[in-house]
Formats: C-alpha cells, structure tokens, sequence
C-alpha cells in the first residue's frame, strides 16, 4: 500500500489557504485503483475569492515589462524540469500513460511550452501604426482556466502560461480526476515568486468552481478545455456577461489513407495515433478511411499493428498502453464498444471483455470494421478503439472525414505529399498530419466546428489572451 497524500488547501494570493469544507475529492490510481491523493472540494466562494485575488493583482502585473513576466516564465519551466520525476509519476498514476512516456509527452511537453512562451513574448510585435492610429495589444484581464484530465499538465500550460506573460491574471479550476499534476505545478510557481494574486489554483467541481469563473463579473475570459457538453455550458453562462470564450472540446478525427498511399505506414501511423494515452487524446485519429477494395489487406495490417500495443500498469517496464483514467470511462468506453458489436461492426481486434489484469480500468486495443452511419463513427468514445471505415472513392473519403460535428485533428496519407495536400485542403478541421508529418508545438492547435474556437501553441495561442487598442492621432499640420 502507498500512502494517500492528502491536499488541505487551495492556492490563493500567493499563499495556500485552507480549504472552508472538509469535503474532499479522491484521486485514484487508474492502474492499482487505489486511493493515491485527496483535493478540497471548493466552494463557490472560494472561487470568488481567487478571482477576487486576480483582479486585485491585475494592473500591476500587466504594468510590469514584457521582460520581467518572461523571466518569470522561464523560473517556471526550470522548475517544471527540476521536478519531472514527481510530475511525470503522478500523471503516470492519476491518468495511467505509461511512466516513460508520461516523462516525454505530460511533461517534457509543458516544460518546452512554459520557455517557448516566454520567447513568443519577448518577440511579439506588441504596438504597430497604422495609417494615423497606434494599435496597441493589451492583456485582456483575469482569466478563468478550466482544464481536464487526459494531458492536463499540457492543457494548463497552454493556458496559463501565454494567459500570464501576455499580462493576464489567472485562475485555474483543474480537473477534479486528475488534480494532483496542478498541485505541484502551484508548489513550483510559488517557488518562482510571482506576485500574489497573478495565479490562483481552486480545485473543485464544474458546476461549482467552473461556474463561479464562468459567470463572475470580474473574469474578462473563460479558457475552457474539455467536453462540447460542458463546453457548450460555460459558453452559454460566460454570454450574459460577454467574457471572451476560447474553447477546445472533442474530436473524431478521420486519417483518411488515399489509394496510392503505403498502407504499411498509414495503418501504423493510424493505429498509434489513435492509441496514444489509451485513446484518452482529443484529437486522436480515431477513424481510419481506406479504399473498399483493399480492406482485407488494411485489416491484417491494423491486427499487426496493434500487435505491439501490449497492456499493462502504467509503472510496469514495457507496458505499452495503460488503463483508462477512471472507472466510469472504462465502462462508457466499453459500452460504445458493444453498441459497436450490436450493430454489426466487424470485430478487427480486441473487444469489451476484460484483459486479463486483477487491478486498474483498462480496456483491450480494439478494432472495428464499420459503416460511416454507425454510432461508432460519430460519437467520441475517448478510448483505445479504432473505427475502420472504406469509402469507394476520394469524394467519398472526404465526404466521410467531414461528416461528424468535430473538426479538430486529422491526417491524409498519399503516395505524394500534394496529393495529400489536395485532399487536406478539402477537410473542416484544425489540423492535417501530412504522409505522418510530426506534432509541431509552434503550429496553432485548436477546433473547427463543434470541435471548439480557440487556438492553442505558440504565438497563436498568446493571441488568444489580448486585446486590440487603437489610439487615433491628429496627423501633425506640416
Ligand atoms: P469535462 O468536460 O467533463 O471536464 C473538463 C473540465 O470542465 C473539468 O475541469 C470539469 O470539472 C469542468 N466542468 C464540467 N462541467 C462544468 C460546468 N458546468 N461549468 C464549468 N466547468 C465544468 O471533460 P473531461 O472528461 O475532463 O475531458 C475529456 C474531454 O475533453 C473530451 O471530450 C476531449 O475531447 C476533450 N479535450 C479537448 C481538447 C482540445 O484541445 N480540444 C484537449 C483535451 C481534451
């Protein structure tokens, strides 16, 4: 047994304050399933007092020169890097990617962003003329950060770092299921020595915490990243104050694989892209378009490509796919896959019945032959199942990765790169993976559709968090 590490206090004006309610949230190990930290449940006026804090800290930090909020940035990330042991072990435990892994991406990831950040201020153009007029960029004000469970050191990052170096001042709902990565992302903060009040971290539910920080007339924005249902909520309740509303919800990703394409990489390429977190990555390539007549050969390619995806606890060397992050998305991810099932899917691989491990939520890799009217290939299931869909040809194919609510991620895999680009064109969604071109940390992320508003990454993602002033001058009489 390992001990419970027990989190009493939330952060708030530059100090940890005790929590008003004895109301505590668990954390779960998702591979042992044991009990791993407890966070307070906040309350509706804690959140208040953050966003308070927030507001009271916000013209003397966008005041302060670019430069000094850069440093800042760059304390956070040296301290992000010091303790990626501690970081990379609690995601690998509350999310249950697989601990090498979970070192490269859940923090090697952030630690790039929160330095990458502080360059993109340093370079930004921040005042340009234009015609008679100064148009300046300013902070837009407090902002209110809600953030889930599947990469959520990234997803904080990706908001509180551009949000506080563009001169923003922030509080920060994480997600209640994995809260433990934020815990000690504040501890390091506070090392930094920002001045009290520029961040502030309640833990909490969504409709208590969330909704006070997407109703308060002192939040300026909400940044939210999660479910379009919830989504959908904080857009409605942030309209009655007109709060800037940047939003990153669900995907269902379409790697379409064009005839000419080499399907042994495709399939490959598709298959890990879809696994990657046990599915738990909202733009995952979860959907696989080939051309009908050469399913058979796709099929024996995805069996063996999925071959290699052996299950196991997140700590255990050579796992290659954890479990799923909670009970509840274990049994909703193996619900999909009987409705799947029952519909008539052609089972590829895996299925709903239970690996065989005593302890932890996980779910086998699956694969499923389908049509594109199946529930399966609308709906996000958010874990370690990949849909096969044929299409008889390139319109076909482009009619199908167009065809759910989402448009977030997505790849095309051709025998030329402009012939993928072509298809690539024609697709409504944020972002294409070119013949397996890699993720790229500067290039915007962010939805097309019900996929969400916002763009993250980069100068794309600092943009989010200012506002355009312009300042007219009289042309001098000369
Ligand atoms: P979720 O919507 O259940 O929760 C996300 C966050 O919203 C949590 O902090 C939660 O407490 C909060 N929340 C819930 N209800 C709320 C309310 N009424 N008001 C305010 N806040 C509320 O999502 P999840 O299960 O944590 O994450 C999985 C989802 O996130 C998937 O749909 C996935 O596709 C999506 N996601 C999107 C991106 C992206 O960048 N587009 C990235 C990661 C995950």
């Amino acid at each position: 047994m390992t001990a419970t590490t027990v989190y009493p206090a939330h952060y708030i004006n530059g100090q940890w304050v005790k929590a008003q309610s004895s109301e505590t949230l668990p954390v779960h190990d998702s591979s042992t399933e044991a009990l791993m930290a407890t966070v307070p449940a906040g309350t509706a006026a804690e959140a208040e007092a953050a966003v308070l804090a927030a507001r009271a800290a916000f013209d003397g930090w966008a005041a302060l020169p670019v430069e000094t909020r850069a440093a800042y940035l760059d304390k956070v990330a040296a301290g992000v890097k010091a303790r990626t042991d501690d970081l990379a072990l609690a995601i690998a435990r509350e999310v249950g990617m697989p601990l090498k892994m979970a070192r490269a991406v859940q923090v090697g990831g952030p630690a790039w962003h929160w330095g990458n950040f502080a360059k993109v201020a340093r370079q930004f153009e921040w005042e340009k003329t234009v015609g008679n007029s100064l148009v300046v960029r300013e902070a837009i004000g407090v902002v209110g950060c809600i953030t889930p469970w599947n990469f959520p050191l990234s997803q904080i990052t990706l908001k509180i770092a551009p949000a506080m170096v563009a001169g923003c001042t922030v509080v920060l709902k994480p997600s209640e299921i994995a809260p433990v990565n934020a815990m000690i992302l504040a501890e390091i903060i506070h090392e930094a020595g920002l001045p009290p009040g520029v961040f502030n971290l309640v833990n909490g539910m969504g409709p208590v915490v969330g909704e006070v920080l997407a109703t308060h007339p002192e939040v300026d924005m909400v940044s939210f990243t999660g479910s379009t249902r919830a989504g959908k909520r904080v857009g409605e309740l942030a309209s009655q104050s007109i709060k800037r509303v940047a939003l990153e919800l669900g995907g269902k990703s379409a790697s379409v694989v064009l005839d000419d394409a080499n399907f042994e990489a495709a399939v490959k390429g598709t298959v890990s892209a879809c696994m990657l977190n046990s599915g738990q990555t909202c733009s995952a390539h979860t959907r696989l378009l080939v051309p009908a007549g050469r399913y058979e050969e796709v099929k024996a390619l995805a069996q063996a490509a999925i071959a290699k995806f052996s299950v196991g606890p997140s700590l255990e060397e050579g796992s290659k796919l954890g479990p799923l992050v909670s009970a509840s998305q274990r049994d909703r991810v193996l619900g999909f896959i009987r409705t799947g099932i029952e519909e008539g899917a052609d089972v590829i691989a895996g299925g709903a019945e239970a690996p065989a491990i005593a302890k932890g939520y996980f779910v086998q890799p699956t694969i499923l032959g389908i049509k594109p009217t199946d529930t399966l290939a609308q709906e996000e299931i958010f874990g370690p199942v990949l849909v096969v869909i044929p299409y008889k040809d390139e319109e076909e194919a482009v009619a199908i990765a167009n065809s759910t609510i989402y448009g977030l991620g997505g790849a095309v895999w051709a025998g030329t790169d402009e012939h993928a680009m072509k298809v690539a064109r024609r697709l409504r969604t944020g972002q294409v993976d070119i013949n397996g071109g890699p993720f790229n940390g500067q290039a915007p992320f962010g939805g097309y559709k019900q996929s969400g508003n916002g763009r993250e990454n980069g100068v794309y993602g600092f943009e989010e968090f200012l506002e355009f002033k312009a300042m007219q001058l009289k042309p001098s009489a000369s």
